[in-house]
Order: C-alpha cells, then sequence, then structure tokens
C-alpha cells in the first residue's frame, strides 16, 4: 500500500478523489459534516508537504447539471471545515478547468463541479479520466465511500499516474481497520449482525464464518433462522423464502467451528410503531398478532458477556427498531458492551448503514475502536470483495 508518507508533493499538484456526497436539507445546507472531516487530515498534510490540493467529488445523482448539486452550493462550508481558503472551479475537465489547476500555486485548494454532471463518470469513461488526470500531477485517492465503484475518478484514473498515485489518510485507515477484522484478528474475533432481512446479508454471512469465531444474530433477521428451527415467530418480519438457506448456514457453522448466538427472548410490540403495547417472549414462542422488535433483557445480559470475552469486534446492524424510542434499548446495550469491550483492548469496527447511524445517535461514536464511512464500500469489502477503487492503486 502506497501511502501519502511515500509520496514527495512538493510543488505537486495533487488530484485528491474525495467522497463529500454529504446530506443537504432543503434549503442546501450540509447537514452532517463527517465526510468532509474526515478528508481534512489528507488534505493538510498535503499542504503541509509543500502541495496544492485539487478536489474532485460527486455529490447525489443528478441528472445532467443539476444546479441543486453544483459543489458550489457546499464549498463554503468545506472551506470553512477545513479551515482553508478554497476556489472552485465550474467545471470538471476541459480548457477552463485544467486552467484553473494549473495555476494552482503550493498551499492553495480548488474544488472543481460535480463529477456526476458527466455520465462518463459513472461509466467508468477512460477518455473522461484522461481529461480528469490531465488536473494534476499526483492522484490520491480518500473516498472510500466510493471505492467499491469502478468508476472513472476512482478505478480508471488511477492508470494515467504509474507511480504517482496512492491512498490518502481515510482510505488507508479504513483499509486496515477491515484488514483487522478479514485477515489480522486476534482470536477471539466476534461478528455481531443485525439489520432486517437475511436475504440482504447472505454473502456477508458466508464470508464472516470463515473468518470469525462468534456470530450474534440480532434484528429482523433473527426470526427467519427461529421459523427455520421450528419456533413460533407470531407477526414477526420473515423471510419463509430462506429457512432452508439459514439451515444451511446453521451446518455451515458447526462444520466450520463457528458458533452462533440467537436471542434467548425478545421485546415484541402488538403493532409496528413505537407506541405500541409491549410484552416479553421466549425466542422460540412469540404468539400471533405480536412482533419481535428488540431483544429481550436475558439476551442482552448473555450477548454482554459474551462480547466482554471476545478481542475483536465487528459491529453491522442493529438488534431491534432502534429508530423507535421504546424498542431501542437492545441496540444501545449492545453498543455499550462493545464500548465497554473496547476499553478493555478490544478492537471494534463499526461498519455499513444503520448501526453507524445507530451509534452515532446514542452518542456511542467515539468508544468504538473504528467507525466506517462507507456503506457500501464496507459492505462489500466485509463480503471478502476486492475493491476496484484500492486494487486500481496497487
Ligand atoms: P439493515 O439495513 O438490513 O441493516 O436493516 C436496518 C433496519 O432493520 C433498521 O431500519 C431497523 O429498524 C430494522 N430492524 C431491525 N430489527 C428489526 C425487527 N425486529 N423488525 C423489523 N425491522 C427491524
Amino acid at each position: 500500500m502506497r501511502t501519502l508518507k511515500q509520496v514527495n508533493f512538493k510543488n505537486e499538484r495533487a488530484i485528491i478523489r474525495v467522497d463529500f456526497n454529504v446530506p443537504l436539507n432543503s434549503k442546501i445546507q450540509v447537514t452532517d459534516r463527517t465526510r468532509i472531516e474526515a478528508a481534512k487530515p489528507t488534505i493538510a498534510y498535503i499542504l503541509s508537504e509543500g502541495g496544492s490540493c485539487i478536489l474532485i467529488s460527486h455529490l447525489g445523482r443528478p441528472k445532467g447539471r443539476d444546479p441543486k448539486l453544483s459543489l458550489e452550493n457546499i464549498y463554503s462550508t468545506v472551506s470553512d471545515t477545513l479551515g482553508v481558503q478554497i476556489s472552485f472551479c465550474k467545471e470538471c475537465i476541459g480548457e477552463e478547468a485544467e486552467a484553473a489547476a494549473s495555476a494552482l500555486k503550493p498551499g492553495q485548494v480548488l474544488m472543481m463541479e460535480n463529477l456526476r454532471y458527466h455520465k462518463q463518470e459513472t461509466e467508468g469513461d477512460f477518455n473522461f479520466s484522461k481529461q480528469l488526470s490531465k488536473l494534476g500531477t499526483v492522484y490520491v485517492n480518500d473516498a472510500f465511500g466510493t471505492a467499491h465503484r469502478p468508476h472513472a475518478s476512482t478505478a480508471i484514473i488511477a492508470q494515467f499516474f504509474e507511480n504517482k498515485k496512492c491512498f490518502g489518510k481515510l482510505l488507508e485507515k479504513e483499509v486496515l481497520a477491515i484488514d483487522k477484522i478479514m485477515k489480522k484478528g486476534v482470536a477471539p474475533i466476534l461478528a455481531v449482525l443485525g439489520g432486517a432481512k437475511v436475504s440482504s446479508k447472505i454473502t456477508i454471512i458466508e464470508s464472516l464464518l470463515d473468518k470469525v469465531n462468534h456470530l450474534i444474530i440480532g434484528g429482523g433477521m433473527v426470526y427467519t433462522f427461529i421459523k427455520a428451527i421450528g419456533g413460533r415467530v407470531g407477526d414477526s418480519i420473515c423471510e419463509l423464502d430462506y429457512c432452508e438457506y439459514a439451515l444451511h448456514l446453521l451446518k455451515k457453522a458447526k462444520q466450520k467451528g463457528v458458533v452462533i448466538h440467537l436471542p434467548l427472548d425478545v421485546l415484541a410490540g402488538d403493532d409496528f410503531s413505537n407506541d405500541a403495547n409491549q410484552k416479553i417472549f421466549n425466542i422460540m414462542e412469540i404468539d400471533d398478532g405480536w412482533e419481535g422488535m428488540d431483544v429481550g433483557p436475558r439476551t442482552i445480559k448473555k450477548f454482554h458477556d459474551l462480547i466482554l470475552k471476545c478481542k475483536t469486534i465487528l459491529w453491522n446492524g442493529p438488534m431491534g427498531v432502534f429508530e423507535f424510542s421504546n424498542f431501542a434499548k437492545g441496540t444501545i446495550s449492545i453498543g455499550e458492551s462493545i464500548s465497554e469491550s473496547t476499553k478493555g483492548g478490544a478492537f471494534s469496527l463499526v461498519g455499513g448503514g444503520d448501526s453507524v447511524a445507530a451509534v452515532k445517535q446514542f452518542g456511542l461514536e467515539s468508544k468504538m475502536s473504528y467507525i466506517s464511512t462507507g456503506g457500501g464500500a464496507m459492505l462489500e469489502s466485509l463480503e471478502g470483495k476486492t475493491l476496484p477503487g484500492i486494487s486500481a492503486l496497487y
């Protein structure tokens, strides 16, 4: 892995592929700066080494030049977050873009217009990549969130830089964190999987069975397993088409010596709402008219004890419908157990979608070893796939 430290940035113009695909409100204001803050260390490092920075990113999924998705809308927030004066170019390729980029002096930052104003970006177009490559003299990829897509500005552009290309600090951290689970995990290694459906996690479960010692299954996908082993799931979310598959996974885990931990009890509601009446059931005996919406108190205790014994922990997916405060306790407790284990020396990685949202919502962010910034990219990494944006840098 070629990192920033292995490249001399003095008087170089670094094209940095960042992920500034930030959430915007109806007034087109940035509502969460996490992604901008995540790019700061790379930009600050290159500037401090005497280079200049050309920031390229996408924002949303524009069909053509949609003004609402212009990066000009966010550039003052970027400037403010980075603490650096930056300039903006209304194009990302062509004469105007190249002129603005080549005029940069060491210490200056230029942000280009939304890459996805050109459909060639997502098509991974060779010529578009070549034009982009003319903006600078070094290429740095720091956009983990799009590393799983073979886009022009991630995977294709890298070929124009032979040795003058490298991982940004964020991308480096993400890859090292994944390696700590998938390649260099210290046993006992635990994966805590939750979320709504088994069907969306199949490849992850299969891939993790080769990596972990323990697997906790929580959230809505539990009920497919419970149904498969002969339990009564009441009105809980259940994918009947996947019961067979759930049995296959349980068998495969046994063959591989992976211990699967299912909940013992469940907090059910008589309606899918925060104000539903609540009742605790044994996980195998949920009555009709009730649906499992969170793990129960005995389960929280059981999972807590296991989590504290593990040295490497991956968490993907909530334990219940955490968006409803009355059914969030299981997810909060699991988060707290993982933070306690982390405090005791375990390595914890929270990755992929809703568990990241839950950790942020419940103020546990600083208590985990690493929280991934990339949903889809993290999921594909956990599936054991090589990401095109990353392999292109080697
Ligand atoms: P995923 O994107 O697959 O990780 O699923 C996350 C979603 O699963 C969240 O919106 C949760 O509300 C939902 N979820 C978790 N547990 C349950 C459950 N027991 N029943 C229905 N939905 C659930």
